[in-house]
């Protein structure tokens, strides 16, 4: 069996011109994009948009490495449509505006579609049987190329490309299916299983900036000058969570997807090309708070995060008052009384869509064991 390629090419900031050449060398290394990625093939370029948040705060793919596989992609003649659905209901203008990449597809004159449009697909994980409301238009295009940010996720430990899939799945319903998998665990290994049938054709990640501590919305930037690249998006993310010191199969969803055959988290069987490796590992950047949370058992989950207050925790200094938090928790824990937010602890079951969804970063992860 041939080893597959991950390219990692080291790109010290968003210059378009540097990002240009190292994006195109990412994909040499990484062996080309399939033959699906071709001349006047309908490509859907899907970008991580979870929130309305400035490039600057790391929460979403940078609008310049979406120009650059915009630009490589026109190069080869596809026809290119960018698209995500963000956690949480945002404006769509606000959610395009804020992070740039309105602007961008604007300017390279390609289509930017609001993920509003469904139909459903059938998942089933041998118990439970699901429709997953995913885009209306999906199978009218002939490939997906996934531009993931390289991220912390108070959940999920890390958000990749397999995670990038997930946004795929349309508006509330990724809240609501924390409700059928109401654990870390049991979330991540439906993300894994999920991703069989979302998986992307290509995959670049933006990791030149990108997130440590509390992400996947409230954690802080650093600068990691790094450019991933595969077909192989369990693969990629298997190189890309050494980042912050992760062996693949200390990520559940990764390790489910590869389990499940939908890529290789076998470091033997991958083929890493590019000297971005040689810069993982100097640093080992802070991970987020979900390391603790993978560790209690199944069983007390609900308990023992009751008991030592692990809740989502407001910062009034910096709520609006735009009431998105309250709207995408499935769970009704979230309510107004005289003009403020306030969280039923007992109601949450710790699903992190208000941290993801929040514009403002007023919401964050707090444990009496930490603070
Ligand atoms: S915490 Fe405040 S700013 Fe953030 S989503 Fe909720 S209401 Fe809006
Ligand atoms: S309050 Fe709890 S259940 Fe509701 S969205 Fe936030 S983390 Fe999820």
């Amino acid at each position: 069996m041939n080893k597959i390629p991950v390219a990692c090419t080291k790109c010290a900031s968003y210059d378009p011109e540097l990002l240009s050449l190292k994006v195109r060398e990412a994909i040499v290394l990484a062996g080309g994009f399939p033959k699906s990625i071709r001349k006047g093939a309908r490509v859907l370029l899907k970008p991580n948009i979870l929130s309305a948040r400035e490039p600057e705060n790391a929460v979403t793919t940078h609008p310049e490495v979406v120009r650059a596989v915009i630009r490589e992609l026109k190069h080869i003649g596809a026809h290119i449509t960018v698209g995500d659905s963000p956690a949480g209901l945002h404006p769509w203008d606000k959610l395009w505006n804020t992070t740039g990449i309105g602007k961008v597809c604007e300017e390279e004159g390609v289509q930017l579609i609001p993920f509003e449009n469904q139909k459903t697909i059938d998942f089933s994980d041998g118990k439970i049987n699901i429709k997953i409301p995913v885009l209306k238009e999906l199978d009218s295009f002939d490939a997906i190329v996934s531009i993931p940010k390289l991220k912390t996720h108070s959940l999920t430990k890390i958000t990749g490309s397999v995670k990038n899939s997930y946004g795929l799945v349309i508006g509330y319903a990724k809240s609501h299916f924390h409700s059928i998998y109401p654990s870390p665990k049991k979330m991540s290994s439906f993300i894994g299983r999920l991703y069989g049938l979302l998986k992307p054709d290509f995959v670049i990640m933006d990791a030149v900036l990108s997130m440590e501590g509390d992400g996947p919305n409230s954690g802080m930037p650093f600068r990691t000058g790094l450019l991933f690249a595969s077909c192989d998006g369990v693969a990629l993310d298997s190189c890309a969570c050494a980042v912050y010191g992760y062996k693949a199969d200390e990520i559940l969803h990764i390790k489910k997807a590869s389990e499940l055959g939908f890529g290789l988290s076998d470091m033997s069987m991958i083929d890493k090309k590019g000297e971005g490796f040689e810069e993982i590992g100097k640093v080992q950047y802070k991970r987020s708070k979900a390391d603790f949370l993978f560790k209690i058992p199944e069983k007390l989950f609900f308990i023992v995060t009751m008991a030592i207050k692990t809740r989502p925790k407001f910062d009034y200094d910096k709520c609006v008052k735009c009431g998105i938090c309250a709207r995408i928790c499935s769970q009704r824990a979230i309510y107004k009384r005289r003009e403020i937010y306030k969280l039923t602890s007992s109601k949450c079951i710790l699903c992190m869509c208000c941290i993801e969804s929040c514009p403002h970063k007023a919401l964050a992860l707090r444990t009496r064991l930490f603070f």
